[in-house]
């Protein structure tokens, strides 16, 4: 007989929340699209019209008297009042790190580009499917509660310090600057410490399944995060290459 009793550390604790996600998009045809969709697996929705509605739903939203917090947005671009494009990069200018999916009717390479760097975490062009959609979502969700639930809140290692709630990292004591991709990776790095880690699966990890890009993006990352930690970072004491396999911390 199934049990229904899942183990305190249970390895899979996404399944035992509902995740909420919050869509901004102002055409209705296709928010109702979206919503119906997400709704289907199971999602709890919030949606709203405009930048603005947005972005007061999710400042308030670190407000933890309101239970009101997302655990993933769906951003379309061209928006009445605050356009998504400005939306997310006012929310990582508050570091506030909620994974975004943003949606654009332009599939020009610049949008695309422009769309990653101001810090969302995954992109797709109208018109798409709504299975792609919903897989992306997936996908960014796993991410997301793998990242929210298997760490404490505070990494001490050598003469790092991350504090994973705060999203700062201090190295001897002074705060060090990353981007929301090299802090991901380090704080997946001290997660695991002297754990092996291929290029792919940090792809898998930070990046996610559907990343167009390859391996070599790691590399680089990998060696700005270097630059920014290790004393000699051709000779580093914490982000180790391992060869034939990938890379391990500590
Ligand atoms: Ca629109």
């Amino acid at each position: 007989m199934l049990s229904l009793e899942i183990p305190q550390n249970s390895a899979f604790p996404e399944l035992l929340k509902i995740a909420r996600i919050l869509v901004v998009e102002d055409e209705e045809i296709i928010r109702d699209m979206i919503v119906l969709a997400l709704e289907e697996e199971g999602y709890e929705v919030v949606t709203v019209n405009d930048g603005t509605a947005a972005l007061k739903l999710l400042q308030s939203s670190e407000d933890s008297i309101l239970d009101c917090s997302f655990d993933l947005v769906i951003l379309d671009i061209m928006l009445p009042e605050i356009n998504g494009l400005d939306v997310c990069r006012l929310l990582r200018y508050q570091s506030n790190f909620i994974p975004i999916l943003i949606l654009s009717a332009k599939a020009s390479e610049t949008d695309r580009v422009l769309g990653l760097e101001v810090g969302a975490d995954d992109y797709l062009t109208k018109p798409f499917s709504i299975r792609e959609l919903i897989a992306r979502c997936r996908a960014m969700l796993r991410r997301q509660s793998f990242q929210t639930f298997s760490h404490t809140s505070i990494y001490r290692y050598g003469e790092i310090t991350l504090f994973a709630q705060e999203c700062q990292v201090f190295l001897k004591g002074k705060e060090i600057n990353l981007s929301p991709k090299e802090f991901r990776l380090l704080e997946l790095f001290m997660n695991y410490p002297r754990r092996v880690w291929s290029r792919e699966q940090l792809i898998e990890q930070i990046w996610g399944t559907d990343f167009l890009g390859d391996t070599k993006t790691v590399d680089v990352h990998i060696r700005w995060l270097r630059e920014k930690l290790e004393v000699d970072p051709s000779q580093p004491e914490y982000l180790k290459t391992v060869r034939g396999f990938g890379y391990r911390f500590g």
